[in-house]
C-alpha cells in the first residue's frame, strides 16, 4: 500500500493499494487535465488500475476519473451514485459498483473494507480500513495539523460531523489518510479535532447567550430583518474568536484564515440543527 498524491499534492490524498498485477486506486482528485500526469509521477499507467474507489462524489475526489479513460469499474456508496446522477457532469462518471453499508475489495491477500456511516461531511462519504495495514481513510473531516477547510469543511450535518470525528478517534489504526493538507494523521490529530471541535462549541454557547441583538445596529436598518441578523450574528461569531483566539492560533495552521467561518457555521448549526 502506498500513498499517493493525485489530488492537490500532499501525501495524504489518495492511496494506491497493489497486489501482483491488482492495483485498486482510492480516489482520484481534480486535475481533470493532468490526473494521469500526476499519476505518471508516482509510477501509475491510468490502464493498469483494477478499479477506483471514491469516498464521495466531490469533483475534487471522483473529477480526475475520466481523464484515467473512463475507467469500467468505480466503486462507491449508493449516494454518491444518486448525486452522481443528479450532477450529470461528464467529467465524473456513474459509479458501477455500489453498497449500502459494507463492502470488502479483494487485492491480492490484502482486503478494503468499505462502510457507511452515515451523513456528516455529504452523503455518500465512507470509510476505508485496510486491516493488514492498520490504515484508515476518511476525507474531509480531519485535515491533520491544520484547520478544517472554511465552515467545518462545508459539512452537511454540522452535529452529525462533530460525531465522526469522534468515531474515528475510537477506532483501531495507526496511520489516518484525510484527504488535504500535507500529510497523513495520527490519534493526537484526532484528539485536538475533537478539543477544537467541543471548545468553538463552547465558544459559540457563550457567545449567543451573552450578544444582545440590535446593538450598533445602523438606525436606518430598523425595519430590515436580514440586517438585524447579519448585525448579530457578525457580533456573535467575533466573540467566539476573540475567545478561541489565545488557546488555539497557534496549534493548527490557519487558524486566522478559517477560524471565523468555523465560528460562524457552529453558531448556525447551534441556533438551527
Ligand atoms: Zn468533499
Amino acid at each position: 500500500m502506498r500513498f499517493a498524491s493525485i489530488g492537490s499534492g500532499s501525501e495524504g490524498n489518495g492511496l494506491v493499494v497493489e497486489a501482483g498485477s491488482t492495483r485498486i486506486l482510492v480516489d482520484c482528485g481534480f486535475g481533470v487535465r493532468d490526473t494521469a500526469a500526476r499519476l505518471a509521477r508516482v509510477g501509475i499507467e491510468p490502464e493498469t488500475l483494477s478499479a477506483i474507489v471514491v469516498t464521495h462524489e466531490h469533483a475534487d475526489h471522483i473529477g480526475g476519473a475520466k481523464a484515467l479513460g473512463g475507467h469500467p469499474t468505480i466503486i462507491a456508496h449508493e449516494e454518491t451514485l444518486r448525486l452522481l446522477t443528479r450532477a450529470a457532469d461528464p467529467n465524473r462518471p456513474l459509479p458501477t459498483v455500489t453498497f449500502a453499508d459494507k463492502y470488502i475489495v479483494k487485492v491480492g491477500k490484502q482486503v478494503l473494507e468499505l462502510s457507511y456511516h452515515g451523513n456528516a461531511h455529504e452523503p455518500g462519504n465512507i470509510f476505508i480500513y485496510a486491516p493488514a495495514q492498520r490504515v484508515l481513510m476518511v476525507v474531509d473531516v480531519v485535515f491533520p495539523g491544520w484547520m478544517p477547510w472554511r465552515r467545518f469543511a462545508l459539512a452537511q450535518d454540522i452535529p452529525g460531523y462533530f460525531a465522526q470525528v469522534e468515531e474515528i478517534g475510537k477506532m483501531n489504526w495507526d496511520t489516518l489518510v484525510g484527504g488535504h493538507v500535507t500529510r497523513t494523521g495520527t490519534h493526537a490529530d484526532v484528539a485536538t479535532q475533537v478539543e477544537f471541535n467541543r471548545d468553538v462549541k463552547e465558544a459559540a454557547t457563550k457567545a449567543l447567550a451573552t450578544t444582545a441583538p440590535g446593538e450598533g445596529l445602523n438606525p436606518a436598518d430598523k425595519g430590515n430583518p436580514w440586517a438585524l441578523f447579519d448585525n448579530y450574528i457578525d457580533r456573535v461569531a467575533g466573540q467566539c474568536v476573540n475567545s478561541l483566539t489565545s488557546k488555539w492560533s497557534s496549534r493548527l495552521a490557519g487558524f486566522d484564515v478559517y477560524i471565523w467561518d468555523q465560528c460562524y457555521a457552529m453558531e448556525q448549526s447551534l441556533r438551527i440543527e
